[in-house]
């Protein structure tokens, strides 16, 4: 038999064995990782406007905020009340934006893109 001039003696060493696998094995894991653990939210919304990319629309925004009743509103109108102020007084929560929760959306889609909620 002909070898190709190969010398029959001499073969290329192989690869250690248990060393050339761990890496795609491991590359295939982080990859999965990144995909599954994606955009989410990661922002921290408060009561000003933050700038942000539209999850929806993708620009870069400054976020839009309107008040709207939330839980801490209620709260309050309930502890007025208790305190014999519901002569109309447990209606000042509900005229005073700080009371209230704030709702972040997007100047471009107007889409809701977070909420700040005070409780
Ligand atoms: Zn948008």
């Amino acid at each position: 038999m002909d070898y190709k001039g190969q010398p029959a003696g001499n073969p290329p060493p192989p690869p250690p064995p248990g060393y050339s696998q761990p890496p795609p094995q491991y590359g295939q894991h982080s990859t999965t990782v990144i995909t599954a653990g994606m955009p989410v939210v990661a922002h921290c919304f408060r009561e000003t406007s933050v700038p942000m990319q539209c999850p929806y629309c993708h620009a870069n925004i400054t976020t839009t905020t309107t008040y709207e009743t939330g839980t801490l509103t209620w709260v309050i109108c309930g502890v007025l009340i208790l305190f014999g102020l519901w002569l109309g007084c447990c209606l000042i929560p509900f005229c005073i934006d700080g009371c209230k929760d704030v709702i972040h959306s997007c100047p471009n889609c107007h889409q809701t893109v977070g909420k700040f909620n005070r409780m």
